[in-house]
């Protein structure tokens, strides 16, 4: 039987597979990808790619992939569209996750990544002198409260782990869960924090107010979601301050 050495096993091809695998290639090491699933396999998913993700594929988009361009949204009221805003920069695309995903994984077959699919792993040793993440699950670990976007985590969740994996391997560091625990959880936590308040203050009522000023605002809040990976801050922080500065003209009587 044909066997090889590997520095790093990437288990799962997803978003955050494929991109942990393909950065670590690209940082020197020998990397082997594998999945359970023939590829390319289909996934469950809205398919929806933001602006900010589209930011993170270093080897651009294969214009094959994408299915639709997105320069707008709409509210809906359950029966009509409410309100809609459409702008002249592009805010996002839609794509097939099957083809979508084997993109990735071909990036990552170029950087020199070795690929075995139907392969499913069905247990790890640990063993002395090794390094290990968990960088994937099915239907991703860190998923955007208020909009419900994954696949933007996976991918810079998948890079933070290469990089760590590398790290660790120069500097013979073990292990290394808890760094690449405590890193995306500065990378991300603070966003989700505000994306859970902007989703209990909104989430249930965007469609109540499709097609008044109120709905006009929250499409403009969207759109910039859509477009900034920190956007929530800027949307939440601001009503603070404005509702604390009202609270202190209120004391002091002004
Ligand atoms: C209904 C739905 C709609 C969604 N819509 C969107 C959307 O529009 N936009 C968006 O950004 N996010 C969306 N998401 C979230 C998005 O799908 C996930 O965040 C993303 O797929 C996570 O990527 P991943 O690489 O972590 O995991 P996955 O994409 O789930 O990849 C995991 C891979 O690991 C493999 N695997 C698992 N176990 C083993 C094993 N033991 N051995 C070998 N291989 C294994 C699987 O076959 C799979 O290919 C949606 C999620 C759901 C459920």
């Amino acid at each position: 039987m044909h066997s090889s050495t590997y520095d790093v096993v990437v288990v799962g091809a997803g978003p955050a597979g494929s991109t942990a695998a393909r950065v670590a290639a690209e940082k020197g090491l020998k990397v082997l990808l594998v999945d359970k699933s023939k590829f390319p396999r289909e996934k469950v998913c809205g398919g929806y790619l933001s602006y900010k993700t589209l930011a993170l594929l270093s080897h651009g988009l294969s214009e094959s992939v994408i299915e639709q361009k997105i320069y707008g949204v709409k509210l809906y009221d359950g029966q009509y569209i409410g309100s809609k805003k459409m702008i002249s920069q592009l805010l996002g695309i839609t794509v097939q996750r099957s083809s979508f995903d084997t993109f990735l994984v071909q990036n990552a077959i170029q950087s020199g990544v070795h690929f075995i699919d139907s392969c499913r792993i069905l247990q790890v040793e640990n063993m002395k002198d090794t390094a290990g993440v968990k960088v994937y699950s099915e239907n991703g670990i860190f998923i955007d409260p208020f909009s419900g976007e994954g696949i933007y985590y996976a991918m810079k969740s998948g890079e933070i782990a290469a990089e760590e994996v590398a790290e660790s391997l120069k500097n013979k560091e073990y292990p290394l869960h808890m760094v690449y625990a405590q890193r995306c959880k500065r990378e991300f936590y603070v966003d989700f924090y505000y994306s859970l308040i902007y989703s209990l203050m909104n989430g249930r009522k965007l469609s109540v107010h499709a097609g008044t000023s109120k709905g006009q605002k929250m499409l403009d809040n969207i759109v910039s979601v859509m477009q900034h990976p920190h956007a929530y801050r800027g949307i939440i922080l601001p009503r603070r301050i404005h509702k604390d500065s009202g609270k202190r003209k209120a004391e002091s009587g002004e």
